[in-house]
């Protein structure tokens, strides 16, 4: 059973990276940009049948947070993990095909759910950001700002309530009721998204708090899938949460011996008491579910290992620790991506730019590779010089 299962995930692939799909038509949708109007075109989340799948990707970052859904050639990024994970996730998105994001979703502006963000952003087209509204003192938070003007998008403030057309899907933003949490983790975009009968929330690093706010709206939580808050902090999943969302399913996103003690404990009992079955990055790694719009297929067994972190400060160290920046010069090779877009390939430390499909650029360690569109005369005036064997 399990075997067929994963034949029918690489199925799934292989059709994405022939384009079988028609990859076309994720570039030839233009989603409305404005909330109001994408809100009023979109079509009640219900249950209606659906065709074709959609698959949400929880992508093994570490002690981080990244989704990437597809569904029928549309893509969406949830969040895109810290800075040693971005040139996965860009990595990722490109052995997919992706040409053009529909949706890119910032749940709050911490480095370990923004980095890979930043990271996509400089590589995909994107035709809707939605970010909270608030702003962070952090360099990762102004590559952010840089990146979005220089790509000339405007971030959508989404309100409880608004919805979004996702191809056949749709996702209903229920949280945060306000941005101005004193804990910018509170402050986290939190959305239900619909397949057919199939639902999942995503939550971002909400606490209790913003989640007993979320609960007080009344909204339906009711989901298939959750993602477990906080990457299993201790501070978040509360039971009243739980109770509303009644997973059959739980994900959580983190790193195998993190330091801040994900998953808790305390969420542990709380998951193992609901019955649920849990999945986690930190034992499995990348976790996959496909959705045919009733029922789910998992690229894994759950997992049986209901351990728990010892020791962390939890939050407050988790942005210290966290790198800040996003590193321009990683290579882009953890999915085995062999051929790239950019005009010129270069060696950041010896200062020599390359023909993509030349042997010397192959050869280039991860920490000094850099591609580049610009011009030939201008990398030779910024000190590059032009490789002798490809002479490009
Ligand atoms: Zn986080
Ligand atoms: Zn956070």
């Amino acid at each position: 059973m399990r075997k067929l299962r994963l034949a029918g995930i690489w199925l799934l692939l292989l059709c994405l990276l022939t384009g079988c799909q028609g990859g076309a038509a994720a570039a030839e949708d233009s989603p409305a940009v404005e909330v109001e109007a994408a809100a009023s075109e979109v079509p009640a989340v219900t249950d209606a049948p659906v065709d074709g799948m959609l698959t949400v990707y929880y992508l093994d970052v570490g002690e981080g947070n990244a989704a990437l859904i597809e569904s029928q050639g549309h893509f969406m990024l949830v969040d895109g993990g810290d800075r040693d994970y971005s040139s996965k996730v860009v990595a990722v998105l490109k052995s997919f095909g992706v040409e053009t994001l529909d949706y890119v979703i910032v749940s709050h502006f911490d480095a370990d759910h923004l980095n890979g963000i930043v990271g996509a952003l400089h590589v995909f087209p994107v035709d809707t950001v939605l970010a909270p509204d608030y702003t962070a003192d952090t360099n990762i938070y102004r590559s952010y700002v840089s990146i979005m003007q220089e790509k000339g998008l405007a971030a959508v403030t989404p309100q409880v309530g608004d919805a979004f057309a996702f191809g056949d899907a749709s996702f209903t933003v229920v949280g945060p009721t306000r941005y101005d949490h004193a804990d910018v983790n509170d402050n986290s975009i939190a959305i239900r998204l619909v397949f057919g009968g199939n639902s999942f929330l995503f939550t971002g690093d909400a606490e209790a708090g913003s989640e007993s706010e979320i609960l007080s709206t009344g909204q339906d939580l009711d989901v298939d899938v959750l993602e477990a808050g906080h990457h299993g902090s201790d501070s978040s999943t509360s039971q009243g949460l739980l109770d509303a969302a009644s997973p059959e399913a739980v994900v959580v996103s983190c790193g195998a011996g993190n330091s801040y003690g994900h998953p808790a404990q305390a969420v542990m009992e709380r998951l193992q008491a609901k019955g649920v079955t849990l999945f986690r990055t930190d034992v499995q790694g990348d976790i996959s579910v496909t959705s045919d719009g009733v029922n789910l297929t998992w690229n894994a067994e759950p997992t049986t290992d209901w351990s728990y972190g010892s020791g962390g400060t939890d939050r407050g160290a988790e942005d210290a620790v966290a790198e800040d920046t996003w590193d321009d010069s990683v290579k882009y090779d953890s999915v085995g991506d062999t051929n790239t877009s950019a005009a010129y390939i270069l060696n950041t430390h010896t200062r020599k730019f390359h023909l993509p499909d030349c042997p010397s650029a192959e050869k280039i360690s991860v920490k000094n590779y850099a591609e580049s569109n610009e011009s030939r005369d201008q990398l030779i005036a910024e000190g590059y010089s032009p490789c002798g064997n490809c002479k490009p």
